[in-house]
């Protein structure tokens, strides 16, 4: 059995916790530094020694460890996992119903009590993400509960912390029968190719679901639609299967454009018809300008933080410019859809950039509506970072 380490909370920061905030901070204790094991637990105390949260040590970019109990006598074992992956999963059986979408987060760290781990289903595969070594030495008992649940064709898993500098994983496979990837899931009737066996990214990001069914339902008919950041160009199957006239996705990454003719092609869409431009969306916003292109629908997806030849982009920084940029190729009453996955700021924040962009543009907009993370990645509501997902649907009038 591993021993308890216990870690002394700093006086200003007891309240936060005994009210259920779940992450563990280098800076709320006064002893980080004390020898802990990866996956050990540990008590969050006062100076007295007096009980306050039970957890686990995990060193993640965000913290080292996470809560899992304010009870002193629960015990971190297979039952505690069990419990926590089966009410999570019952909480989804709207999606396990819906006939039209089987790809769906069954497990969003937590926002279902257990941060660090994540897990998703993807038509008959579960993939797990492991976002700390300390997550990790809990596999067993996670994948038990997975075999319990049972009905699947294979685990695979990520392992999203520092493996002492080599990634080189056979190929993420866990166990079951391996799948042959692509494999093509729905959602919401739209098809698209995941790969579970190649790198961190799948080639659909699930957390955008709803955003793709509102494109696809109320944007795109007649639409000239650019796709900015476009990855694996979901965002642009989306609208071209709602009546876009044309689509053109725009991404950096050479692999980018093989990746965006397969989502064209599991969808029956003819992708000759589309335009696929392997350049960095700021060249390509100066190329428009010059051919003095317009478009009725632009989507902005920015990674928070991206680094090229040329440039760093940091969305906390750079967003205004990016807006003033695409306002510039936006036709009137052409609509910007603005999407932010960085957790360093909020909703509020978010939209003082997009008001400072048409400002500073002389031209005025109107918010249509807003989404953030879509019901399968339930949020904690003492932990609001974890609500990272911010997309602003938005007007320009003039
Ligand atoms: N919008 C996508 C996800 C975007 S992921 C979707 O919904 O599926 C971020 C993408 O931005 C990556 O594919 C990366 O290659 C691309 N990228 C990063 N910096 C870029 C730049 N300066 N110009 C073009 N693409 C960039």
């Amino acid at each position: 059995m591993n021993s308890v380490t216990e870690l002394k909370v700093k006086p200003n920061y007891i309240k936060q916790y005994k009210n259920k905030y779940p992450l563990i901070t280098m800076d709320a204790v006064t002893n980080p530094d004390e020898p802990m094991e990866e996956g050990g637990i540990v008590h969050l105390v006062d100076k007295t020694h007096q009980f306050i949260a039970k957890g686990y040590y995990g060193k993640q970019n965000k913290g080292i460890g996470w809560i899992l109990t304010l009870k002193k006598d629960e015990q971190i074992d297979g039952a505690f996992f069990k419990s926590k992956i089966l009410t999570a999963v019952n909480k989804r059986q709207f999606f396990y119903k819906d006939e039209d979408t089987n790809a769906f987060r069954i497990f969003n760290g937590e926002g279902d009590g257990i941060g660090g781990l994540t897990i998703d289903y993807f038509d008959g595969f579960y993939l797990i993400n492991w976002y700390s070594e300390g997550i990790y030495s809990f596999k067993d008992q996670v994948i038990d509960v997975l075999d319990e649940l049972g009905g699947y064709q294979a685990i695979y898993e990520k392992k999203r912390f520092d493996t002492k500098g080599k990634y080189m994983d056979d190929d993420d496979f866990v166990k079951g029968v391996r799948g042959e990837f692509p494999i093509i899931v729905k959602e919401n009737s739209i098809s698209y190719a995941v790969y579970l066996n190649d790198g961190a990214m799948v080639g659909v990001f699930l957390d955008q679901r709803d955003v793709r069914k509102a494109i696809r339902d109320n944007y795109a008919q007649g639409k000239n639609v650019l796709n900015t950041f476009s990855y694996t160009g979901a965002f642009s199957v989306a609208a071209a299967l709602g009546g876009a006239d044309k689509t053109t996705s725009v991404d950096l990454a050479k692999r980018s454009k093989s990746k965006t003719i397969e989502q064209f092609s599991v969808n029956g869409i003819d992708y000759e018809a589309q335009n696929i431009t392997v350049i960095d969306v700021f060249d390509y916003f100066r190329y428009a300008k010059r051919k003095n292109l317009k478009f009725d629908l632009v989507v902005l997806d920015p990674p928070s933080f991206a680094r090229s030849k040329k440039r760093t982009f940091s969305s906390a920084k750079d967003y205004p410019d990016l807006i003033k940029d695409t306002i510039a190729i936006t036709e009137k009453h052409g609509v910007i859809i603005a999407s932010t996955n960085n957790a360093t700021f909020g909703m509020k924040k978010f939209r003082t950039f997009i008001d400072k962009a048409f400002k500073e543009m002389n031209t005025t907009y109107k918010i249509v509506e807003t989404f953030s993370l879509p019901a399968d990645f339930q949020v904690n509501r003492n932990f609001p970072q974890g609500d990272y997902l911010k997309v602003v649907v938005i007007e320009k009038l003039k």
